[in-house]
């Protein structure tokens, strides 16, 4: 008998090393099996974040769960997240009003950095001598049925062989994992990319270090076909993200047209960004694409699995996409407990008892962006009306 009351101690490679891939690794590595992480990228606590543009998300239940699990709930809660407990609508005469989220039992969902929870999920690795990080590592082939994995070392371009009793896919939307898992039989796979762009700007923090908007909402500036939302970050600046259908991304291609659109649309947002930084930002960027992925099964026998974004990437509109993700890292936890470590049971089990819910956030995800930009505007009865036309 291995520690920790495992029979055997299981050799498992999870490729990429984002939010889901980290957590699972020390899900796995706090059960007492010998974990090898592969990242493409270099390590993200030695990578310089840029004042202000770091992407923050919005942290809800599901993922609080499996920090709780991992020990790191409190700190994350305690010392890093900012509460945010109601949406602030801003209209375009720059009023405002609240709707909370929860004014019954005051819930809320907190804004968390992403380079900071991912450091630090893997700082917490570092308590565990069962794991093992191989950063600038990128997936290149996989044999799934083999267990049989190359890696590219960006660094001395050299490949490199690893076999593993399981393979983790959690290498994100476009995942490698996946693409080999797509030459199965019976795989099934859809893809859907929204008409809608996103582009981040930033509100910074006052001259003294001070929010310029109220810090405990999540703010949406709703437009009807577009939107912006801010989110607060830890260093008083905020994180805004316009979301815009591409065609009206391109129209804008001016200071002028810039300049017009946000005093038409977003008159409040000039003054709190600063002109030129909103001048510079917008022109100096390009919007980014929104996918959504559904695919099912995510096994391969007994030997490989995927998890978060490379098994169900959605729409951010409803800030689940990294929570789900934590949530299917609790999930298999909870497996590997009731099975005693069984992969043959594990793995089909998290497939076939996992995917609805996958399927039904996305689905949600999808819908809360109509309700977001537009809806959280109207009356109730007309709130009633679009979702049956949905
Ligand atoms: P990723 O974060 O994509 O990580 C995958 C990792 O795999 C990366 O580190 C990558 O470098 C590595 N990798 C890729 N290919 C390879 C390879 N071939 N070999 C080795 N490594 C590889 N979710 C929320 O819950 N709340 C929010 O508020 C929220 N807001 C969002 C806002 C926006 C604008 C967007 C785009 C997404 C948002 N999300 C949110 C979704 C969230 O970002 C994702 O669900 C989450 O990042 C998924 O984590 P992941 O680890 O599965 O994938």
């Amino acid at each position: 008998m291995a520690e920790n009351g495992l029979k055997k101690k299981l050799n498992i490679a999870v490729v990429g090393g984002g939010l889901v891939g980290s957590l699972e690794a020390l899900y796995l590595a706090k059960r007492g099996h010998n974990v090898s992480l592969y990242e493409y990228r270099e390590d993200i606590r030695n990578t310089p974040q840029v004042r202000g543009r770091s992407i923050n998300l919005a942290l809800s239940v599901r993922g609080r769960t499996a920090l709780k699990d991992v020990g790191l709930e409190d700190h994350i809660i305690q010392n890093h997240g900012i509460p945010m407990k109601a949406r602030m609508i801003h209209r375009t005469d720059g009023s405002t009003y609240e709707i909370p989220y929860d004014a019954r039992t005051n819930q809320c969902i907190y804004s968390v950095g992403r380079n900071y929870l991912n450091g630090l999920v893997l700082k917490e690795t570092e308590n565990y001598k069962n794991v093992e990080k191989h950063f600038n590592h990128k997936l290149i082939e996989a044999n799934l049925q083999k267990g049989a994995l190359t890696f590219l070392n960006t660094d001395t371009k050299g490949t490199v062989q690893v076999n593993a009793d399981l393979i983790i896919g959690a290498d994100g939307a476009f995942s490698a994992v996946r693409k080999a898992m797509m030459k199965q039989p019976l795989f099934d796979y859809s893809q859907k990319y929204i008409e809608h762009g996103y582009l981040e700007l930033c509100i910074p923090p006052t001259e003294d270090g001070q929010f310029q908007m109220p810090a405990n909402y999540l703010h949406i500036w709703p437009r009807g076909n577009f939107m912006m939302i801010a989110l607060p970050n830890q260093d008083c600046s905020w994180t805004v993200t316009l979301f815009m259908p591409f065609q009206n991304f391109k129209a804008i291609d001016s200071e002028e047209s810039l300049l017009d659109f946000f005093t038409k649309y977003f008159p409040d947002s000039i003054p709190l960004i600063g002109q030129k930084r909103l001048v510079e930002d917008f022109l100096g960027g390009s919007p980014s694409p929104l996918l959504a992925v559904k695919c099912r099964p995510y096994n391969v026998a007994d030997k490989a699995l995927i998890i978060g974004d490379a098994a169900h990437a959605v729409v951010p509109f409803y800030g689940q996409g990294m929570n789900a993700g934590f949530e299917d890292c609790t999930l298999l936890d909870r497996l590997f407990q009731y099975h005693h470590d069984d992969l043959a049971k594990i793995l089909p089990e998290f497939s076939e008892t996992r995917w609805r819910d996958t399927f039904a956030i996305s689905d949600l995800a999808m819908y809360n962006y109509i309700e977001m930009r537009d809806l959280v505007t109207r009356p109730s009865y007309l709130v009633r009306k679009a979702m049956d036309d949905f």
